[in-house]
């Protein structure tokens, strides 16, 4: 999923993805490089839904869907720390799909209860494997 800039005809990066605070809605920002145009997405629950399953999607990566409730279990649980290891292999994800990767990759530490995302975790995450 991409958008684009039909002034510059060119895919717009994105800037941010968050959730509002009731966690029903998902704001998605989008800027053009070339004019600094900017949009925003605003979700209803069910879109919201849709693009948490489409998850790295946006950035060419698959992921397989997800049942709603399990999403919605996962969304509150605190973020787990990531190793200095992790992170910075985390860095060398492209930078437009990096929110959407981070989120993906610390949702499936929550569901295998890990605290800590470590290059295993991520290469599980990646592979697809125990989801
Ligand atoms: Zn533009």
């Amino acid at each position: 999923m991409k958008f684009l800039c039909v002034a510059c005809d060119e895919a717009m990066k994105l800037v941010e993805a968050a959730d509002t605070p009731h966690g029903d809605s998902l704001t998605v920002i989008f800027r053009c490089a070339r004019c600094e145009h900017r949009v925003a997405l605003l979700t209803n629950p069910q879109e919201t839904q849709l693009v948490h399953s489409l998850g790295v999607a946006i950035g060419g990566r698959t992921t397989p869907p997800q049942p709603l409730a399990r999403v919605r279990a996962t969304l509150n649980a605190a973020s787990p720390l990531w190793t200095e290891e992790a992170e910075r292999r985390l860095q060398r994800v492209p930078e437009f799909v990096r929110p959407m990767v981070r989120d993906n990759i610390e949702r499936h530490a929550r569901e295998r209860g890990c605290r800590e995302v470590t290059c295993e975790v991520m290469d599980e995450a990646r592979s697809g494997m125990g989801m």
